[in-house]
């Protein structure tokens, strides 16, 4: 199968900043894309491509509708766009993952949550069926069926805790693709 990692954000425009360490969503998640890319060779029946937003399009919806175009083009078996979440409440704290709600994406939702649960420690916010509105662009957009993935706030002291050590960012990258493969191998 073929498993096609989106980062969030793209290099202009990089989304939530983690105050412990300063990186962005797009920073962090280039090297956890890395990561993931690293271990599939330990995951037999996966390849895995990152693919980035093109910063230099007209709007969020094109940079969206053109790089789910290339991972159509690709012939992705699924996509996982990775984000994390942030708010202005510190106390907000856990893990979710968002899915179009049509089955494929929905099993993959619950796999990838699970795993990041068990990966991560942190609390359950659960799969969020987004159709409308922030995020829903990222899962409609392509044929495969999709998720993105919130693991953490990086806002919060717990979230930045779970995810600041090398270690812990493999964790995660293994939780992706046990995930994936539970699903689709
Ligand atoms: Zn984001």
């Amino acid at each position: 199968m073929k498993l096609a990692i989106v980062v969030g954000h793209n290099a202009r425009a990089q989304g939530a900043v983690r105050p412990d360490t300063g990186e962005t969503e797009w920073a962090w998640n280039t090297r956890l894309a890395g990561m993931i890319e690293d271990l599939a060779d330990e995951y037999p029946g996966i390849e895995v491509k990152t693919f980035f937003r093109n910063p230099a399009l007209r709007s969020t919806t094109a940079e969206i509708r053109d790089v789910y175009r290339r991972t159509d083009a690709w012939g992705a078996t699924a996509t996982n766009e990775l984000h994390f979440n942030s708010h202005h409440n510190p106390g907000a704290t856990g893990t979710e993952t968002l899915t179009s709600g049509s089955k494929l994406s929905l099993r993959y939702a619950e796999a990838l949550q699970d795993e990041m649960l068990e990966a991560l420690g942190l609390r359950d916010r659960g799969e969020k069926i987004v159709r409308t509105g922030r995020g829903s662009a990222s899962l409609i957009s392509g044929r495969a069926p999709a998720a993105l993935i919130e693991p953490f706030f990086g806002s919060s002291p717990n979230g930045q805790q779970a995810t600041d050590e090398p270690h812990e960012m493999r964790s995660l990258a293994r939780a992706i693709l046990r995930a994936t493969q539970q699903v689709f191998t």
